[in-house]
């Protein structure tokens, strides 16, 4: 029984773990590595093939982006997730098959104008993805499943988006690591051990979703740390009175407000607020503005938060529900699916609120609305969500007085706002407060995942050091004995240089290569805590035999003591 720790170690983005148990393999998550790509992932230790089950902890693209490749390698297994993230896959996973085979036409064309080109394959296809998609099966929240032999699992909400789940699972096989032939529950000769997937944790007090429930009990905990080393800011102001002002102003000078955001979650959450605008009446002067969310994605999104919300709605939003209301809809709202509905949008005089994405500006039919409003004074572009470096929504942000749309300056002369307080993740007293609620049995061990190098580490650490768990920060490749509560295999991140992204040239030696060195520091750690065992069991020793012990450790000190600070020239 052993997991491997696959993708998304010390980085955020490409989640995979391996776990095997008895004669399962099985995955959590299959996600897609999105933005820079920091350090090499390990290879899946068995043919794709060769595994059974699938979980899920949420759709998006980087938790479930790889799923159709997975399929298209061999895999015809099960994806166990929730319902409502199987409803949310077969919208995202359709459009990002749409975006692989974009690009790679789009990758060929330009080859084949410059004549040197090798012919670029999609990731996936529509077919593969179609076909992946008919092995989801969904399943409530909240209850207990036996999958197979040696597997039992139940999904918690973690209020990070519709459908998101911590995954508890129930391992069981036989003592000798061989199947367990019979149902998990640790019949006399098997062992069971309990091991939580956290899942990306949602933060507290966000509109539409419930707060993250608890898990009280796991022999093993794997959790994400993406804020482990930050608290988001508080609040400034009431976010839908300060999102009014900014409807109010735009629209009274005749201008447009143009918000880009993710197409599914921030998308819902704008149109929660802005219902309440309305119903609220805080803008007593337009009590009739249009708002169009121009994305078909992100109108696919809100049909399935509405039909599955109850699931995951907060008191507040079902407040609604219970009285037949949909709290995403409102009059006047115009969802745009066809281009020449969205062409439209832009043809008549009337101010509105339009919400496109992509989020950060760089792709997708918020360009379009850019190029039509950034260099008008009477607008607005209103950010909703984190800019990332290098995108053209972070050089808006930063104050850049041009940008490039389809390879044309336009002037930015809107006027460019930023709405703080919305984050679909926990922040570093969220996550505490999350681990913290395992009351009932303190796992002995937590492998931290899904943060950045700086942020897994020092998340670890602060565990380690102030919370008093024994928590590590794995990097790929890393093997854990889950029966035995030893590592197999301890791995240290290969980090990937490619020249241009950072400065630095690509020192891989071949690309693609996998170079797994040993951690030797970590091996230290691992040294030093068998040695502490020793120590702590070793009270009941003859006296003779503790002071050798003292002897042989002060000289392993004054051996391996630095006495003189190094310096480097
Ligand atoms: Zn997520």
């Amino acid at each position: 029984m052993k997991i491997e720790f696959i993708g998304a170690d010390h980085e955020v983005t490409g989640s995979c773990h391996y776990i095997r148990v008895g004669a399962v393999n099985l995955l959590v998550d299959y996600g897609m590595e999105q933005g820079v790509n920091v350090f090499e992932n390990a290879e899946l230790p068995v043919q794709p093939s060769k595994i059974q089950y699938v979980f899920l902890t949420h759709a998006h693209i980087d938790h479930s982006g790889m799923l159709p490749k997975l399929y298209h390698d061999g895999f015809r297994g099960k994806i166990i997730t929730t319902e409502s993230t199987k409803a949310l896959c077969d919208i995202m996973l359709r459009d990002s098959a749409h975006i692989q085979q974009q690009e790679a036409e789009w990758k060929n064309k330009k080859g084949a104008r410059t004549g040197v080109w090798q012919k670029v394959e999609p990731a996936y296809t529509m077919e593969d993805t179609l076909a992946c998609l008919r092995l989801f099966e969904g399943y409530r929240y909240g209850k207990k499943y036996q999958l197979c032999n040696g597997v039992e699992f139940r999904f918690t909400d973690i209020g990070h988006l519709l459908g998101s789940a911590s995954i508890e699972l129930w391992l069981t096989e036989n003592a000798d690591g061989t199947a367990a032939g019979c149902p998990v529950g640790a019949p006399e000769g098997t062992i069971t051990k309990k091991i939580v997937f956290s899942g990306d944790i949602g933060n507290k007090n966000q509109p539409l979703l419930k707060d993250p429930e608890y898990t009280d009990a796991a022999d093993y905990v794997v959790m994400e740390s993406t804020y482990g080393d930050r608290l988001h800011e508080p609040p400034k102001g009431n976010y839908e009175e300060d999102l009014a002002a900014i409807i109010k102003k735009t629209l009274l000078r005749g201008g447009n407000l143009i918000i880009p955001s993710f197409a599914v979650g921030r998308t819902q959450e704008m149109l929660y607020f802005i219902r309440k605008i309305k119903e609220e009446n805080l803008i007593p002067e337009l009590p009739d503005f249009p708002v169009y969310v121009d994305s078909p994605l992100a109108v696919e999104a809100t049909e399935v938060f509405s039909k599955e919300g109850a699931q995951c709605y907060d008191d507040e939003a079902m407040e609604f529900v219970r009285k037949g209301i949909n709290p995403l809809q409102f009059d006047r709202l115009y969802l745009t699916v066809t281009s020449d509905e969205s062409k439209a949008i832009n043809t008549d005089d009337e101010p509105k609120v339009i919400i496109a994405a992509s989020g950060m500006c760089d792709a997708g039919r918020i360009k379009h609305h850019l190029k039509y409003n950034l260099w008008r004074p009477e607008c607005t572009v209103l950010f909703v969500g984190y800019q990332s470096v290098g995108t053209p929504g972070r050089r808006i942000v930063d104050g850049t007085d041009e940008i490039r749309i389809f390879g044309e300056p336009v002037a930015v002369r809107a006027e460019i706002e930023v709405l703080q307080g919305l984050s679909g993740h926990a922040d570093k007293a969220g996550l505490i407060d999350w681990i913290e609620g395992f009351t009932a049995q303190k796992p002995s061990k937590v492998f931290i995942v899904h943060g950045e190098d700086e942020a897994a580490m020092s998340f670890a650490k602060c565990l380690r050091e102030e919370h008093g768990f024994d928590a590590d920060a794995p990097y790929s490749g890393t093997v854990f004995n889950l029966a035995e509560g030893e590592y197999e295999k301890v791995t240290e991140g290969v980090r990937i240089h490619r020249k241009g992204e950072d400065g630095y040239v690509n020192d891989m030696p071949e690309s693609g290569k996998k170079r797994q060195a040993s951690s030797s520091y970590t091996q230290v750690r691992i040294a030093e805590k068998e040695l502490s065992k020793v120590i702590e069991e070793g009270t009941g020793l003859p006296n003779r035999e503790l002071e050798e012990l003292a002897g042989e450790l002060r000289a392993l000190a004054k051996k391996y003591r630095i006495t003189e600070p190094q310096h480097r020239c």
